[in-house]
């Protein structure tokens, strides 16, 4: 039997459209055994399909999954591109830290994607530098854009040039405009393209992948709603730490387990006092913290 190597971009009722190498996408069932051996077949997925005498699609095999994401379940993703407005809304740096923390845990690369910057005065310039020296001693790359104005789409089309991309982020702050920016040009004139450019924001059901070149290398999804910004229930206090860089970087706190709180020496607290690790940063570990406190206590 011959197989053809491919990718889960979508699911409807039970079938699954596999892209194929060469871009051809074909509407497959799993075979009866891996109904049992895998409770789902998620977008991102790889596999290896045949073909009935009457042509139709059959995934044969999955792939391990190198990554998982939870809610919405898509596997094998790259990176995760946090989008926030520069202003309206106003951007949440405790809903960016929230997200580099669930990113770091499920091993998936995060991006702070500044949009609406064409909203920026002049005079505020200097903030936006000044958040991007906060990410980047965190590791984070971040990139300044407006979907709309056009402005470092190619940046960020350079970003994302391989690999499977989730977009997170509130609602209102540009994801769609942004995704329409991303995607061909050609296609957008193609009815499945203009039917997802109409679609109502809450109305889509199932994660799609979207090639956003015609070599296939480049995939973003396309996630139904809000990418789940709760933090994992099983991480502990002991653990947060663990997802901030600049603490290891500019500390090295001497403290076995120390959790750079109420610790007296803490290393993580001189390196914040001293203004080697950015005060804003370490305040919202402390609520992030809290939080991780107060649900412990609730369950
Ligand atoms: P989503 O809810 O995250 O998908 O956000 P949308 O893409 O629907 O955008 C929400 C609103 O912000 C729309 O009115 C867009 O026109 C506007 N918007 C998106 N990007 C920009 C930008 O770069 N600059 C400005 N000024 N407005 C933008
Ligand atoms: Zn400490």
């Amino acid at each position: 039997m011959r197989c053809l190597s491919g990718m889960v971009v979508s699911g409807y009722g039970g079938f699954y459209q596999v892209r194929l190498e060469g871009g051809q996408v074909v509407n497959c069932k799993p075979r009866g055994r891996l109904k049992k051996e895998f409770s789902k077949i998620y977008s991102g997925d790889k596999v290896e399909i045949s073909f009935t005498p009457e042509d139709n699609g059959v995934i044969e095999t999955i792939a391990p999954r190198r990554v998982l994401l939870p809610r919405p379940n898509i596997a094998n993703v790259d990176r995760l591109l946090l989008v926030l407005a520069w202003t309206m809304p106003d951007f949440d740096l405790l809903l960016a830290d929230r997200m580099l923390v669930i990113a770091a845990r499920v091993g998936v690369a995060p991006i702070l994607c500044f949009n609406k910057i064409d909203l920026l005065p002049e005079a505020n310039s200097s903030d936006l530098a000044a958040l991007c020296q906060v990410y980047e001693a965190a590791g984070v790359p971040v990139l300044a854009i407006s979907a709309t104005e056009n402005v470092g789409i190619d940046q960020v089309r350079k970003v994302l040039a391989d690999g499977i991309t989730v977009m997170a982020g509130q609602s209102g702050v540009g994801k769609s405009s942004l995704l329409n920016r991303l995607l061909p040009e050609e296609k957008a004139e193609t009815g499945e393209v203009s039917d997802r450019l109409r679609r109502g924001k809450h109305t889509t059901r199932y994660t799609r992948i979207l090639p956003m070149d015609e070599q296939g290398k480049g995939f973003i999804a396309d996630t139904p709603g809000f990418f789940t910004l709760d933090l994992p229930c099983d991480l502990e206090e002991k653990e947060l730490a663990s997802y901030y860089p600049e603490f290891r970087a500019a500390s090295a706190c001497r403290f076995d387990g120390c959790i750079h709180d109420k610790e007296p020496d803490c290393g993580v607290k001189q390196a914040v006092a001293a203004g080697g690790i950015d005060k804003g940063r370490y305040q919202r570990y402390l609520r992030l913290l809290q939080e991780i406190r107060e649900r412990e206590v609730r369950y």
